[in-house]
């Protein structure tokens, strides 16, 4: 704990100090040099990338869903305060803020629309906005001005301030969203926007809400940039829609941001720094916008070529990986498991009726083309039980969990949870009822720190709570208590991806108690893993199962089901073929057939042969 907390202090010190005093000579310097509009100039059209940079990482290097529509936002917010202010002679920098609102409306209504695609078709759309966008702006004359564009007032102030007033406005933008995207990343939104990165269909067993996330990340990539656009349009004093709407801009802030390093903190805005002289310098010295193209393609080709996750993160990995050799390896051997299982204080109280049917599953069937994974099985899971699903390979176990948990639909059949039917419910609702899981191959957000991992889950979905702070406070000390109950405290700071499979399990057990479940699905959680694990597994399930929580089991090691299990429910070729108490299950012939008949071993449903 206090090992963390001093890594955590340490590690954002220097970057601190960098950073203000790069801040400080970025005030001072037109103050100091006051004839140098040239580097002013400069200056301002860096900090307008960072902004633009800044904004894009958040939906497109935290959540994942790379746009090229980002200088949309730019046009819609010159746009609007262009217009705004010229018909009613108003100053353009009071109603910039209007910018920012109409960026983020537009935002709200489009990533309604376009947030339901990824990867390439969302890629394209967005492409196709920005070109709709201009097409708009050209055709729409007399609110645009069409081609001809639209002249805002010149500015009015005293001379001897010079472009001051632009230029330190554009930089307090760039603090600003700066802050905003760092803030971002430490509440439970940002997790969750890692999460959506990482696994979108796991964020949503885990109970993230991924469409009201990613609009919302959409939002926030909008607003700054379209406060932005319009106070570029005043410096401008003109704008037309090709110049705003222009895919050029997008391109050069992609760039900036793979420069520095998409989705981390300070790589947007390093990487604007880099960019925008680079290209000035260019423009200087080839004075032609050819040889500009030629310079953010082979800047673009470069950067994947060579450094593909940007300057920020590979210094940050050189000394992440310079911390973890000083602290030493051995933090990562399974040693370091602790075998301690202190008592857990964060679960809910379970409602405690032991012969209702919390989980019930009528006739549910799921087809994959001709084959019929799951045939009209039906199976209860008692309240308080450790229910055990035991069948051959291949006979829809998976699919079952699938389809509990809504990562799947039914083809038909009914599923009801807590005496609510679900199969309609999106996964987030349910893992908000308290339907967890985890899987056969774990799942975890492997970028993400092992805390993070836990800290991730939503039990429920609140507005207010996207902005509770993530990684301090109650969030973080639940997640802590969890993380120390599976015995992986001593894990929080590592990278979820560097863990071995075994440990990978104890962690996604410690994720799904996040979200205090009433039921868990456990989908061979002993695969894979040591003997040891194993024990130290079926302790935890047990003691879970004590303090209320039911458990839905599926695993191939026999021993482990028939000490932990009843009743157990046999499936086979995707339906229910017997059910009852471990000792009548192992007996029963049909099951042994079944067994024999998909060519596993006779001994298989003996303890004494498997254990
Ligand atoms: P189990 O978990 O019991 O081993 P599964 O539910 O994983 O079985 O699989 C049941 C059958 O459905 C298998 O034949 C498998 O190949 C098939 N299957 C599972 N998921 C898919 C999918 N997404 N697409 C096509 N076939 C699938
Ligand atoms: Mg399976």
């Amino acid at each position: 704990m206090k090992a963390i907390e001093e890594v955590t202090g340490t590690r954002f010190k220097p970057v601190w100090i960098v950073a203000l005093l790069a801040l400080a000579a970025l005030i001072a310097f037109p103050l100091l040099q006051p004839d140098d509009i040239y580097r002013q100039n400069v200056l301002f059209q860096t900090f307008l990338l960072a902004v633009g940079a800044i904004s894009w990482n958040i939906v497109s290097g935290f959540t994942g869903y790379v746009s090229l529509g980002q200088s949309a936002f730019l046009g819609i917010g010159a746009y609007t305060v262009a217009i705004i202010s010229i018909r009613n002679g108003l100053d353009p920098f009071l109603v910039a803020p209007l910018g920012g609102l109409a960026a983020a409306l537009v935002a709200l209504v489009i990533g309604l629309i376009v947030m339901r695609t990824r990867g390439h078709a969302f890629v394209i759309i967005t492409i196709a906005l920005l070109l709709l966008f201009q097409t708009i702006g050209l055709n729409l004359g007399s609110l645009t001005g069409g081609s001809n564009g639209l002249t805002l007032p010149l500015p009015q102030w005293n001379v001897d301030y010079q472009n001051f007033p632009f230029y330190y406005s554009m930089l307090g933008i760039m603090v600003i969203t700066h802050l905003f995207s760092m803030w971002i990343r430490r509440t439970k939104f940002g997790t969750g926007l890692i999460a959506i990165r990482e696994d979108e269909q796991k964020a949503g067993g885990i109970g993230i809400h991924t469409t009201r996330y990613k609009v919302s990340a959409f939002i926030a990539s909008a607003v700054f940039m379209g406060i932005a656009g319009g106070i570029y349009a005043y410096y401008l004093t003109f704008i037309d829609p090709r110049g705003m709407f222009d895919i050029l801009v997008s391109v050069s802030i992609v760039l900036a941001v793979l420069v520095g390093g998409r989705g981390s903190i300070w790589g947007p805005i390093v990487g604007a720094f880099i960019v925008q002289p680079l290209n000035e310098a260019t423009n200087v010295y080839a004075k032609g916008s050819q040889s500009r193209l030629v310079f953010f393609g082979g800047a673009l080709m470069a950067v994947v070529l060579f450094m593909p996750d940007g300057i920020v993160t590979t210094i940050t990995r050189f000394f992440r990986d310079r911390r973890r050799r000083g602290r030493g390896v051995a933090s990562l051997v399974q040693d370091a498991i602790s075998t301690e299982r202190p008592k857990l204080t964060v679960l809910r109280d379970q409602e405690a009726d032991p012969s209702s049917a919390l989980l019930r599953v009528e006739g549910a069937s799921k087809a994959f083309g001709g084959l019929q994974a799951v045939d009209a099985c039906s199976f209860e899971v008692r309240q308080g039980t450790i229910t055990g699903l035991i069948g051959p390979n291949g006979s829809g176990k998976t699919t079952m969990f699938n389809l509990i948990t809504g990562m799947m639909t039914p083809d038909s059949g009914e599923i009801e949870f807590r005496g609510r039917r679900i199969e309609g419910l999106h996964a987030w609702d349910r893992a908000h009822l308290g339907l967890g899981r985890t899987y056969q191959i774990t799942r975890l957000f492997r970028q993400m720190t092992v805390l993070e991992n836990v800290i991730a889950p939503l039990s429920e979905f609140r507005w207010r709570q996207l902005g509770a702070d993530g990684m301090h406070g109650p969030e973080k000390d639940k997640a802590l208590e969890l993380l120390n109950y599976v015995g992986m405290g001593k894990f929080g700071e590592e990278r979820a991806g560097d863990l071995s499979f075994g440990q990978q399990k104890l962690v996604e057990l410690a994720q799904v108690l996040m979200l205090e479940p009433r039921l868990v699905l456990l989908d061979e959680p002993a695969g894979g893993i040591n003997p040891v694990l194993i024990e130290r597994l079926a302790g935890l399930i047990q003691d879970l199962n004590q303090q209320g929580i039911t458990f839905l089991l599926v695993e191939h090691n026999m021993p482990l089901v028939l000490k932990l299990c009843d009743p157990v429910i046999v499936v086979a070729r995707g339906s229910r073929l017997a059910e009852g108490h471990p000792d009548e299950i192992r007996r029963n012939p049909l099951v042994l057939d079944a067994y024999l008949g998909e060519g596993s071993d006779d001994d298989e449903l003996e303890p004494e042969a498997a254990g």
